[in-house]
């Protein structure tokens, strides 16, 4: 009970309030048993929510706390609350991907196919490319590379891809990764002395190479180098290449003019944050896929209110349906706006230097003055180049604003911590992991 307490707290940290509040305030503890923990949860909905969201996150929260993986079930206890509207038609959704490192397994989610991408004017074009890709690989557009902001269905459409071609073409051998995933394999085959593998599977045993997040690769150059030749590889022989980026080829920073010229072989297609009216039909969708009844005046209410990213409607969508389970009430036009309301405000409460401060000081245990101060012994001026490093990479923080925030302090120093820990990361695999703890535990 006290263990899943603490896990409880890891897993408050990582999600944002609001999120965290909609989804673990109602669940409770029920029982550890062997290698089960059982948790209580308010009604059906919940449970598929749960399990098919946040199960990984659990699970991880777990391992933390007790050092050893928990399989985590769910029990359904009734409120007895018979104005509860019925979700027992929920669909089940299928499980989330598998964790990466599963070298060698295709990871495609399943969810993500064409037929439930709705197309509007903005993104009409990688819509079109990408089913052409389908019908063509290889020899179309040869790369795509699909470009667009954070939440506007890059990875949507790229999974899309792959599903549609295991079905049209199941001999075809498909790689779904991340680019940061495919720099970590990179880097733990160099170190297991296993790149014979490696490449054998990147450069010869994939005839479609979908990565998702290419921006990723920037500034780290041996992985871009190794890349390259992937991709050369890749183009010799009629294999298809799919990427997908926040930024153009341009706009990459750091990235080698090779890769950059090679990104703009095939067909550059970006994609653009929906106009109403796409964003009206996807959360119809969305409600559609889910089993949550939604009214018209509510899908336009939404869709107006949530602009920019498509995510973050999705997300309203799923709160107001959380939120509706459990108090008891319908969806209709009101309980919108004020459960809204509420989401709004809560997502507009940037994270702050402070909180990164606040996490970093408490990963490597040492205090908010420290961290602020300025000693050199290097238990405190560690932790200090880590959140200096955090706040510019995951809050842009101007260099001389982190000097002021980190106790007065110039801006080349925050700027030479930058650098170091960005070197470190590059290079050093103990460092890169608590680095990446850190930023999935500050939801970057
Ligand atoms: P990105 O990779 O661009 O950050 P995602 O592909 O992860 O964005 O999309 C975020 C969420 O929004 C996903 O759940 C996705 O299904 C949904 N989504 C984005 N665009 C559309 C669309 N046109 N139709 C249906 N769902 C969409
Ligand atoms: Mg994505």
């Amino acid at each position: 009970m006290q263990n899943w307490n603490n896990a409880l707290r890891w897993i408050q940290e990582k999600l944002n309030q609001q999120v965290f509040e909609a989804w673990f305030a109602p669940v409770s503890f029920e029982n550890l048993n062997g290698h089960t923990l059982t948790l209580k949860v308010p009604n059906k909905f919940f449970k598929e929510w749960l399990s098919n969201n946040y199960i990984d996150l659990i699970q991880e929260a777990m391992l933390v706390e007790f050092g050893k993986p928990y399989h985590v079930d769910f029990r359904v206890v009734e409120q007895g609350d018979e104005r509860s509207p019925d979700y027992s038609d929920v669909t089940p959704k299928p499980q989330p991907q598998a964790p990466p490192h599963s070298f060698g397994e295709v990871r495609l989610n399943p969810k993500y196919l064409f037929e439930n991408f709705v197309v509007g004017a903005s993104n009409q074009l990688p819509h079109a490319a990408s089913i052409a890709v389908t019908e063509m690989v290889g020899t179309k557009y040869n790369p795509l590379f699909i470009y667009g902001g954070v939440g506007l269905g890059k990875t949507h459409l790229v999974h899309a891809i792959g599903n549609a071609i295991r079905e049209n073409a199941p001999e075809k051998r498909i790689c779904y990764i991340s680019s940061e995933q495919f720099m970590n394999e990179f880097v733990s085959s160099l170190r297991t002395d296993k790149m014979d593998l490696f490449h054998r599977r990147f450069r010869r045993e994939t005839d479609v190479l979908l990565m998702d997040d290419i921006q990723f690769i920037a500034g780290k150059d041996r992985t871009q180098d190794e890349f390259f030749h992937t991709f050369n590889s890749l183009y010799e022989q009629n294999y298809q290449i799919v990427l997908t980026s926040d930024k153009y080829p341009q706009e990459i920073p750091d990235l080698e003019e090779r890769l950059r010229s090679r990104f703009q072989w095939g067909l550059i297609a970006d994609i653009q944050p929906p106009e109403l009216e796409t964003r009206i039909a996807i959360a119809k969708k969305k409600a559609e896929e889910e089993g949550i009844p939604l009214p018209n005046d509510v899908a336009f209410f939404l869709a107006s209110s949530i602009k920019s990213n498509v995510r973050e409607l999705e997300g309203s969508l799923i709160n107001l349906a959380a939120h509706a389970s459990l108090e008891g009430r319908r969806i209709d036009l009101d309980f919108a706006q004020e459960t809204l309301k509420k989401v709004i405000a809560l997502q507009q409460t940037a994270l702050t230097v402070e909180s990164v401060q606040n996490v970093v000081c408490k990963h490597f245990n040492v205090t908010l003055e420290e961290m602020r101060g300025s000693r050199r012994q290097r238990s405190v001026a560690f932790p200090r180049q880590v959140a200096m490093y955090l706040c510019r990479k995951g809050l842009n923080t101007s260099f001389p604003e982190i000097g002021e925030r980190f106790g007065g302090k110039d801006h080349t120093t925050a700027l030479a911590a930058f650098r170091k820990i960005e070197k470190l990361v590059a290079e050093d695999i103990d460092v890169r992991g608590r680095v990446e703890a850190l930023e999935r535990l500050l939801g970057f």
